[in-house]
């Protein structure tokens, strides 16, 4: 196979010409494997295209290419050229918008008006903030009388990285970002539900000018090729992000292997807590944005809302009028804030969820079935009448439906907050500063929102407390992972 049989031309169901890449991106080349996955549209269920599903050997192939591209090229690189490719790949971007933005709706069902303002400007933002941190990165010095010692913060080399299919140019973004600003090259896996977009942006970096070997992306089954990068020899990092489940097999690979390092993002059940004083109408639209962005297929979704019993009804009237004028339906279309579910098993999941709830006592306040007849649509859900125990409280669903409930006061609302194994995200809606700030430090949770859901900036640090994850991704705190501290202790008068 020729690089040219590797691309694959499709329209989307609005006629937008797409030339799609789908080999795998090794060395600033795309080549082929043996096996192959197909990538389905979920709006529809046919499938897009036929991706290459890398093997063992083709995962040491990037490696090797990541390898030999630090060690010949990128670790010779000043900070200054860092910074030029990585603004230069994010201009790039900018120019691709509309076409990146086509992929990602086709291949992952999200509205076409959110990948054009969410994840396209995501990726891009990312890449820049990360220029802009490239040349400041500075070791300290440490004078002891008899000694002067200083430290150099040095690149890491060949580091890995798993991404989940919800946000697929925005996690790789997170991850090239902070990676390459750092001096490290990079081997991504992306997921195999979703590894179109990718792609292109391996692309665009080969026309930045990215040397041979320094950006890597590989598409392939998690099992196989997510599990040769956890336990490569050669690895020295792996950021994960994806499920709970995943994300212990990954720091289990790692420990097996060489101890690479592991940042892990992962799943989330995280409260959103409403006041009696709460501004009650922004409260509704941040509760709706909270759960059914991304048709909750977000880890920091705020999928349990706990309201206080002064209010709780109006909420419940005002989330209901609001959650029923939410536009589901066909992607391509620019009004639709809401597409299908990513795949076939989830939906399977996320309706045996809804099966669950029902079957426990829960209430079905709002939806609760199947929308249209194609694809993997589902009804804006919300739960009322749970109990803190019930699977619907306790598991992540990953899909458009909510839990709601009722509590008394701060304490009740705090216990029942950390009734779960997760600690990613919470919320507070009051106008009282003093509680927001009181029940914002009490809550375990990687980021507390005030009276606002789902607002993240890569300059602003993202990870979870508990079982949500392990280190910190976006702001300053991020280039640690990608860092070692290197001491050097030069002997004066001893
Ligand atoms: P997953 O964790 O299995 O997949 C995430 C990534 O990990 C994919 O690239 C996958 O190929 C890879 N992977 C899978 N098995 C692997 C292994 N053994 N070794 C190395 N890599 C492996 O998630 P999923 O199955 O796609 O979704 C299941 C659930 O995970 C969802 O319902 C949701 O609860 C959660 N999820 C969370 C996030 C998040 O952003 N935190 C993202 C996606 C899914
Ligand atoms: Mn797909």
């Amino acid at each position: 196979m020729t690089a040219t049989d590797l691309i694959v031309n499709v329209s989307t169901a609005k006629d937008y010409k797409l030339s799609l890449q789908t080999g795998l991106f090794i060395n600033n080349e795309f080549v082929a494997g043996t096996k192959t996955i197909d990538t389905i549209n979920p709006a529809t269920g046919e499938v897009i295209a036929s991706v290459q599903a890398a093997e063992r050997n083709q995962v040491d192939d990037a490696v090797d290419a990541a390898e030999a591209a630090f060690r010949n090229v990128w670790s010779k690189t000043s900070p200054q050229e860092r910074q030029r490719l990585l603004l230069k790949l994010a201009e790039l971007i900018d120019r691709d918008t509309e076409e990146l933005a086509q992929i990602e709706t086709l291949d992952n069902g999200k509205g076409i008006s959110m990948s054009r303002t969410v994840d396209v400007p995501g990726i891009a933002a990312s890449l820049r903030y990360y220029a802009g941190l490239a040349d400041s990165i500075t070791g300290k010095t440490v004078d002891i009388p008899g000694t002067f010692s200083y430290t150099r913060h040095e690149a890491i080399g060949v580091c890995g990285a798993i991404i989940p299919w919800n946000f697929p140019l925005m996690m790789l973004g997170w991850k090239l970002g902070p990676c390459l600003a750092t001096g490290n090259v990079i081997v991504v896996k992306t997921s195999e539900m979703t590894p179109l977009s990718a792609l292109k942006v391996a692309a665009l970096a080969k026309e930045a000018g990215f040397p041979p070997g320094v950006i890597n992306i590989i598409t392939g089954y998690g099992a196989e090729a997510g599990d040769a990068l956890a336990r490569h020899l050669k690895v020295g990092k792996i950021a994960f992000t994806g499920s709970t489940l995943t994300g212990r097999h990954v720091m289990k690979a790692a420990a097996e292997s060489n101890l690479k390092k592991v940042t892990l993002e992962l799943g989330g059940k995280s409260p959103n807590i409403i006041f009696d004083d709460a501004d009650l109408d922004k409260a509704v639209k941040w509760a709706h944005f909270g759960i059914f962005f991304n048709h909750g297929q977000c880890c920091c979704a705020g999928s349990r809302v706990y309201v206080q019993e002064g209010v709780y009804d109006k909420f419940l009237e005002k989330f209901k009028a609001l959650t029923e004028q939410t536009n589901v339906g066909d992607p391509t279309d620019e009004a639709t804030f809401q597409g299908p579910q990513i795949s076939q098993v989830q939906y399977d999941r996320i309706m045996g969820y809804i099966e669950s709830g029902k079957s426990e006592g829960a209430k079905v306040y709002l939806g609760g079935a199947r929308h249209g007849d194609k694809g993997y649509f589902i009804q804006p859900t919300v739960f009322t009448d749970v109990t803190p125990k019930m699977k619907i409280v306790q598991e992540e669903i990953f899909g458009p439906v909510v839990v709601v409930s009722k509590f008394k006061d701060v304490d009740e609302v705090i216990d029942l907050a950390h009734d779960t194994t997760y600690g990613l995200a919470a919320a507070v809606f009051t106008e009282n500063v003093t509680r927001a700030i009181d029940v914002s430090n009490r809550l375990e949770a990687g980021t507390v929102w005030v009276n606002a859901y789902n607002v993240l900036n890569p300059q602003v640090p993202f990870g979870g407390y508990r079982q949500s994850g392990v280190g910190r991704e976006n702001g300053e705190y991020a280039l640690d992972n990608y860092l070692q501290v290197k001491t050097v202790r030069v002997n004066l008068s001893l």
